[in-house]
């Protein structure tokens, strides 16, 4: 009973942030100013937008299935859940320091990403810095039962507020990876985006094709809080054109109205 407890609130506190999962999300950060961006110019072909349609929501905002799960492009958020039971086909370890040695699931991710996700360290590593992988792959059960924990414990209406639906989760793509370091404990936080880690990923993850899913500011859009720990692949070509953008996911596939427009 007192484990069960414990795990139901956890789960709650944890599943407020997007990556709730181990660790606690710290609720406030000083606003950090988006770093100076050096803007390349160069020829590039503009993003595949074809599919922005049909990766809209529904017209009355209920929530819809992705088609297309596999692609590395997928959007997936509180409106846009995956298939039931969705597994990724290639997942595999990536070759990276985590804070833990044991195989445990949330280590893996689709083979493309991994391969990136070592490139990307081995680069940071090469420049003295120290990122600790945290987690990754989550499953559609695993989200499952964190969120009927919470239901059980809370009622629906509360686990609907406090935690994500199972299916929601961008962890279930195998595409996203939590990352963290010794200097935070091991915890994500968003003052990990004041170390030195930190601000490297903010400023060189999309060199390896890899956005920071839940920016600073743009809790309306993509319905997280800043969350500077969370990596997403997308492909070298499409992050780099959302850094420069700066742009969430969202805006930039069309399925949310930006200011701009
Ligand atoms: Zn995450």
């Amino acid at each position: 009973m007192t484990k069960w407890l414990l795990v139901s609130v956890l789960s709650v506190v944890m599943m407020v942030a997007g990556c709730a999962d181990d660790t606690s999300e710290e609720g406030k950060t000083d606003p950090e100013e988006a770093s100076s961006k050096e803007t390349e110019v160069s020829e590039k072909e503009d993003p595949d937008l074809s599919q922005a349609k049909d990766r809209n929501v529904s017209e009355d905002g209920s929530m819809i299935e992705v088609e297309d799960p596999e692609r590395t492009d997928v959007i997936v958020n509180k409106q846009r859940k995956l298939p039931d039971g969705y597994e990724p086909p290639d997942l595999t370890v990536p070759e990276v320091p985590f804070y833990f040695d044991e195989f445990h699931p949330k280590k893996q991710m689709r083979k493309e990403a991994a391969k990136a996700l070592e490139t990307l360290f081995e680069a940071a590593e090469e420049e003295g810095l120290r990122p600790v992988a945290a987690s990754g792959y989550r499953s559609y059960d695993r989200q499952k039962t964190i969120y009927e924990n919470s239901v059980a414990e809370n009622g629906e209406e509360y686990a609907n507020r406090y935690s994500a639906k199972p299916g929601t989760s961008e962890h279930q793509t195998g595409l996203a990876m939590d990352i963290t370091s010794a200097e935070m404990s091991f915890r994500l936080k968003q003052s990990f985006i004041e170390t030195e880690e930190g601000k490297w990923l903010e400023e060189n993850a999309h060199r390896f094709g890899f956005v920071i899913r839940y920016p600073e500011g743009k809790t309306d859009i993509t319905g997280y809080a800043y969350e500077p720990w969370h990596l997403r692949y997308i492909g070298k070509e499409l992050a780099e054109e959302v850094y420069e953008q700066e742009e969430t996911l969202e805006a930039f596939f069309g399925l949310y109205p930006t200011n701009q427009e």
